[in-house]
């Protein structure tokens, strides 16, 4: 069971797979006030650098569950080498469905939520595991303006203009679902530029050492036009953030 072999090529030096930065990450951690021993559970845990370095700085417990075998043996080497391997776990596995066997103080799903279905099936499945007054995470693009067509947004990767809300949207969604929003963190153009422009120099290091590989012309193909489609689409079009919410 694995993701898209584009993924785990051009994102094999990413600590974090989403446009965050190391420091915004930590920013999020600090503003959740997570007690320490808290339990946090995180559907698509990816290189688990959220469970890690939350489990070094506020002493959380976790459990990650993520599809990919080498993000997760990433995440395994990871909470190693910060000293947290008592405390977090990570599951290679499809985290759809998955619900928690002890009930957590947080439960996420930062930047995969098709693992549910979308935001509101997203936001019901992590519903399960978490304890009463708990805290949902969910990591979720939004538009910064509207593609003025669908062109644009497929530009952004978007299947359409109808995947993303413009954010006060968005917020509105989680309202419409019965949760109040109560921290927010949002991406920058320049934290967007470490996820998707640290992308490039992976590929082109990826390409020099493995010419004859029969993956080389699709990443070929993705460096040769990433970078323009990025700087002309994504990068005006597309804002993305972390919002957790409390049950009403
Ligand atoms: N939350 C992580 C990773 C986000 S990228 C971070 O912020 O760094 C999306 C992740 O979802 C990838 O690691 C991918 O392997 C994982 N994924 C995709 N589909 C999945 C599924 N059905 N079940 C579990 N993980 C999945």
């Amino acid at each position: 069971m694995d993701i898209p072999r584009i993924f785990t090529v051009s994102e094999s030096a990413h600590r974090i797979h989403n446009p965050f930065t190391a420091e915004k990450l930590a920013a999020l951690g600090a503003s959740l006030r997570m007690e320490p021993g808290t339990r946090v559970l995180d559907l698509g845990s990816g290189s688990g650098e959220m469970l890690c370095t939350w489990a070094r700085d506020h002493g959380i417990s976790g459990t990650g569950i993520d599809m990919s075998p080498l993000f997760t043996e990433q995440a395994r080497l990871r909470a190693r080498e910060l000293g947290v391997a008592d405390r977090v776990t990570f599951v290679h596995g499809d985290a759809a469905g998955y619900v928690a066997d002890a009930k957590v103080g947080v439960a996420a799903c930062v930047g995969a939520t098709w693992i549910g279905g979308g935001v509101a099936g997203t936001i019901e499945l992590l519903a399960q595991s978490l304890q009463d007054g708990g805290l949902i995470l969910i990591g979720e693009p939004y538009w910064l303006r509207l593609p003025p067509t669908e062109e644009v947004a497929q530009g952004c990767r978007a299947q359409a203009i109808s995947d993303f809300l413009l954010l006060p949207d968005l917020i509105a969604s989680f309202d419409a679902l019965h949760y109040d929003v109560v921290e927010m963190m949002l991406a920058s153009q320049d934290s967007w530029d470490r996820y998707e422009a640290a992308k490039w120099l992976t590929m082109r290091r990826w390409l020099d050492a493995n010419p004859d590989d029969d993956f080389a012309p699709e990443v070929r193909a993705e460096l040769t036009t990433a970078p323009e489609r990025y700087t002309r689409y994504g990068r005006d079009y597309l804002g993305w953030g972390v919002f957790a919410l409390m049950a009403r």
